[in-house]
């Protein structure tokens, strides 16, 4: 099962995605993460993404073709995976597309999380992921506290905000997904995978496992 998540930055999409691996026993595959993996490393592809992400910019297509590519080439993703964050542009889709097509592949479904954007600022700007790489659980001081401020319930890490949360990063990411989101969404619409996802309530507290299991029940 090839699943392709969309939504907008702060839509509870990445928290879905990972709910939905653990499920599904698929890899969890956020090109977000591969990045900031990179850019943790001190690489020359984390110091180039670095110079993107920092304005809340694109990274170009064509590296982040190039690792998801290799990703996709790994053993543990044939019997499918969770993308998270790839792809975010047509040409990304239709990369993706020619990719799973070499292996006899194709994308299964593209949920969709719908979530309006005063709810995404607000959660945004609380947001918490644990430092913890292995872990990487996610909080928001608002809707989801970790129980003790500042530490990761699941495994004792410190929590951190990501430096490109702020006000002014997230309006910018909120417009370029709106602006690439258009062709992308239209792409799957045409394909016939794409299943649009509203939680109920988008503030309470389990808004992702909710999703996760409108996804679910949808037509997997
Ligand atoms: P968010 O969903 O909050 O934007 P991500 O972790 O998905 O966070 O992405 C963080 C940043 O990494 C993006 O703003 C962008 O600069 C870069 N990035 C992630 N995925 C892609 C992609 N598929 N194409 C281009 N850039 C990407
Ligand atoms: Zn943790």
């Amino acid at each position: 099962m090839y699943i392709v998540m969309l939504g907008a930055p702060g839509s509870g999409k990445g928290t879905a995605a990972k709910i939905l691996a653990k499920k599904t026993n698929l890899p969890h595959i956020s090109t977000g993460d591969m990045f900031r993996e990179q850019i943790k490393k001190g690489t020359e592809l984390g110091k180039l993404a670095e110079s993107y992400m920092s304005n809340g910019k694109l990274v170009p297509d064509e590296v982040t073709i190039g690792i998801v590519k290799d990703r996709l080439n790994s053993d543990d993703t044939k019997e499918g995976v969770i993308l998270d964050g790839f792809p975010r542009t047509k040409m990304q889709a239709e990369a993706l597309d020619e990719i799973l097509k070499e292996q006899g592949k194709k994308v299964d479904i593209v949920p969709e999380l719908i979530i309006p954007d005063d709810v995404i600022v607000d959660r945004i700007l609380n947001r918490q992921t644990c430092s913890n790489k292995e872990c990487g659980a996610i909080y928001n001081t608002k809707y989801k506290p970790s129980k003790v401020a500042g530490v990761c319930d699941v495994c004792g890490a410190p929590l951190s905000s990501r430096t490109d949360d702020n006000e002014e990063t997230i309006k910018n990411r909120l417009e370029v997904y709106r602006e690439n989101s258009k062709d992308l969404i239209e792409y799957y619409k045409e394909k016939g995978v794409l299943t649009q996802i509203t939680p109920k309530d988008p503030t309470a507290e389990n808004a992702s496992e909710q999703a996760v299991e409108e996804i679910l029940s949808a037509k997997l």
